[in-house]
């Protein structure tokens, strides 16, 4: 596993170093936010480790712009311990948060478990995933995450989805839908998509990741972009 950890204190950092070198984990170090927004977009990590004290801009900051792009896991160090900032942390898209001073092996532990959490066939064939702003798609083992957070979709709303992926911002035809996600040309009534769709917006959290268009169909794109 490669980590970025972010940590502008020198002392904190050669600990943390140490502590994931020891753990037989790859570690590259940046001490400032816009280092680590330009690592973590240049380069794929498994995980990043985020102060929320940095010397250029809030860690927070940091964190909301790397889950713009990315869904690397992201575990917040910080100081803070008012239950205000765990709340922010998670809610900008940080997948644990750890209150400082932490130990060693209690680190090592929340980077196995958030790492299993979101990739669960770790030692199997690196997945196929399809990322579109917080949404990714693995086709492969048919999970769909929204900022790393697991989103159950049942088998034809996962068709469906990964249909209107194939090209995000393509508009999808009703009737092409049905033949390709339904396998069938039901041109009367295409109820079944509309409540298909209905439910995929609900459960993505936000109903503009699916627009209709109307007379047409469907299209996918980022409600952020
Ligand atoms: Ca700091």
């Amino acid at each position: 596993m490669r980590i970025l950890l972010v940590e502008d204190d020198p002392s904190v950092a050669a600990s943390v170093i140490d502590g994931l070198v020891n753990a037989n984990l790859e570690v590259e170090h940046v001490s400032t936010g816009s280092d680590a927004i330009s690592k973590a977009l240049a380069q794929d990590f498994d995980l990043i480790l985020l102060d929320l004290g940095l010397p250029d801009m809030d860690g927070q900051d940091v964190c909301r712009s790397v889950r713009e792009t990315s869904t690397t896991p992201i575990i917040v160090l910080s100081a803070r311990s008012e239950e205000i900032d765990r709340v922010l942390a998670l809610e900008f898209g940080a997948d644990d948060y750890m209150v400082k001073p932490f130990g060693m092996r209690e680190l090592v532990a929340r980077i196995r478990a958030v790492a299993r959490r979101v990739s669960p066939t770790e030692s199997g064939p690196v997945a196929a995933t399809q990322n579109i702003g917080a949404l990714s798609i693995d086709r492969r083992s048919q999970k769909v995450f929204i900022n790393g957070e697991d989103v159950y979709l049942t088998p034809k709303e996962f068709d469906l989805l990964a249909y209107l992926a194939t090209d995000p911002g393509a508009v999808y035809r009703r009737n092409d839908i049905m033949n390709e996600v339904w396998d069938t040309n039901w041109y009367g009534t295409t109820k079944t998509v509309d409540a298909h769709v209905a439910a995929l917006r609900k459960k993505l959290g936000n109903q503009d990741w699916i627009e209709a268009v109307r007379g047409v169909g469907f299209r996918l794109g980022d409600p952020n972009s």
